[in-house]
């Protein structure tokens, strides 16, 4: 795995297509792997938010969306390869499910958004399974029954659209016990698909 460290937050040094290679073969384990999009903004918030520091560091993927993070990188002499974006690696990802009838679960947006954004995805990527969604606007409470939900679903992939880093604590906090194989924090992605 190779890694860039930028102001402590370590990101993979991949291109798009050796970072779709990856998230296939993540599909293939049994594991949950997590993976996050960080822009520089979100790296800047690690810098104070230690637990968020922690995430990123504990990640199986982390992909460097923003151009400013392959700026820093060149400056430094650091082996960022290209900007690799959260909504790029999502459609990426939905057209290789589609192919192989891999099936996925949204989690976040508003309410009424998912049902959209499923919609499209499923005319747009032919063969994919949406297993289920639910919308982001969740009590705490609420949580144990969505994580059942999800695993109820048996979604191979979850994409958590909480914005950052609500997304990554949410999967930080319940990694335990998804069953899925990937759950990747996409932000705002969703609400493309809605149009
Ligand atoms: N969102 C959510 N629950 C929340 C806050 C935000 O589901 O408590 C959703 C919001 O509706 C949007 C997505 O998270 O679909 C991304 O939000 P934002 O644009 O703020 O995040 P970014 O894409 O900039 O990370």
């Amino acid at each position: 795995r190779n890694q860039v460290k930028i102001l402590d937050v370590p990101i993979d040094a991949t291109t798009q297509g050796e970072a779709l290679n990856q998230l296939k073969l993540f599909l293939e384990g049994n594991t949950l792997k997590k993976v996050y999009t960080p822009n520089p903004e979100i790296v800047m918030v690690a810098q104070e938010d230690q637990e968020l520091l922690r995430i990123l560091q504990e990640a199986d993927l982390v992909l460097p969306d923003g151009i400013g993070l392959i700026i820093a990188s060149k400056m430094k002499g650091l082996g960022l390869k290209e900007r690799v974006t959260g909504v790029d690696t999502m459609d990426r990802l939905l057209s290789y499910c589609g192919a192989k009838g891999k099936s996925i679960y949204f989690l976040g947006s508003k309410p009424g958004v998912a049902e959209i954004a499923s919609k499209n995805i499923e005319e747009k990527y032919r063969g994919i399974k949406i297993a289920g969604f639910h919308h982001g606007y969740f009590k705490e409470e609420d949580e144990p029954e969505i994580v059942e939900d999800i695993n109820g679903s048996g979604a191979d992939v979850l994409f958590v659209c909480l914005g950052a880093p609500k997304q990554e604590k949410w999967i930080d906090k319940h990694k335990e016990k998804l069953n899925c194989r990937l759950a990747m924090g996409v932000g705002g992605s969703i609400d493309v698909y809605a149009g």
